[in-house]
């Protein structure tokens, strides 16, 4: 493992929270990769060799059979079994005290040692085989999981805390959609109440987490509104040296050319060479009643007014 610290820029967030679209984005800049939501590689890539964002199924892409080369010589030597028990078990938002402890005392359980070292190994390999990485772009979202690569001291980790109105999140959520990736199957749907609970707790827990890591946040609202300036201001979060041209992206579409080889996460990160255009997606204040709409408000009322988001 390289003795320097490997800087990881961990998007963090409620999943439907725009932040695929952020990390496509963020991977079309010089110096960054994005290995995708490396919490579900154990599962996903290596058990049901599901598709890589590349298209190709997990064993045949060669990003990542080089990445489990340098990581572990060959995906076979990772007791992958052992992997998804430690994900299930410590990786979980009611695990959380007994990772803040680890923060706060240093000392860390030998199961939390032994999934952060797995965890910190693919990044390190994803780095060293992909030249020109400067930064790796982590999209596991969920707030346990930046908790837990926090404490590699192999890795300087910063997160950028996507926030997105919890309206839209919660009508997101109530949408079937299809996993391309896998036959038959669909990503989670959510009742809005659910969902409303877990956008509250999930971000009063990455504010939290903030105070003892680099963090950011940045509403997916105001990405799409002026996505120049926020880009700037994640470049300068992640710590990318120099400035990687911006050339590819205006204030209202982005021509996407890099393949993301990632791991898990949201159907777009399929999506191939292509020109995104930036649009508002409210879709829930057409097909949201009043009553779903004022339902969410009430839970998530806390964390509306800091994030400026109207109550009404
Ligand atoms: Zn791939």
């Amino acid at each position: 493992m390289s003795s320097e610290r490997q800087k990881v820029l961990f998007i963090g967030g409620l999943p439907r929270s725009g932040s695929t679209l952020i990390e496509k984005v963020l991977n079309e800049l010089d110096g960054t990769f994005a290995v995708g939501e490396t919490l579900h590689l154990w599962e996903r890539g290596i058990r049901d060799n599901e598709r890589c964002g590349c298209g190709d199924l997990f064993s045949e892409c060669s990003v990542w059979n080089a990445i489990g080369e340098e990581a572990f010589d060959g995906w076979d030597n990772v007791d992958y079994e052992r992997m998804i028990d430690l994900r299930w078990k410590i990786d979980r938002t009611r695990r959380l005290g007994e990772i803040v402890k680890a923060h706060h005392s240093g000392l860390i359980t030998q199961e939390q040692d032994e999934y952060i070292e797995h965890l910190a190994k693919v990044l390190h390999a994803a780095a060293k085989t992909n030249p020109g990485t400067e930064v790796i772009l982590e999209s596991s979202k969920h707030l346990t999981t930046a908790a837990l690569l926090a404490l590699e001291p192999s890795l300087d980790v910063r997160v950028l805390h996507v926030v997105r109105d919890p309206r839209g999140v919660a009508y997101s959520w109530t949408k079937k959609v299809k996993r391309p990736e896998a036959e038959d199957d669909y990503m989670p749907t959510y009742r809005p109440s659910r969902s409303a609970g877990r956008w509250l707790t999930d971000n009063i827990g990455f504010e939290l987490l903030g105070r003892s890591v680099k963090q950011e946040t940045v509403k997916y609202e105001d990405f799409l509104e002026d996505p120049v300036s926020v880009i700037n201001q994640v470049i300068r979060l992640a710590g990318l040296e120099g400035s990687p041209p911006l050339d590819f992206l205006s204030d209202t579409e982005a021509d996407i050319t890099a393949t993301m080889h990632s791991v898990a996460g949201n159907p777009m990160r399929f999506t191939k060479s292509s020109t995104i255009t930036f649009k508002k997606d409210e879709a829930w204040r057409k097909h949201f009643s009043k009553l779903r709409r004022a339902q969410v408000a009430a839970i998530t009322a806390p964390l509306l007014f800091k994030y400026r988001y109207p109550l009404g």
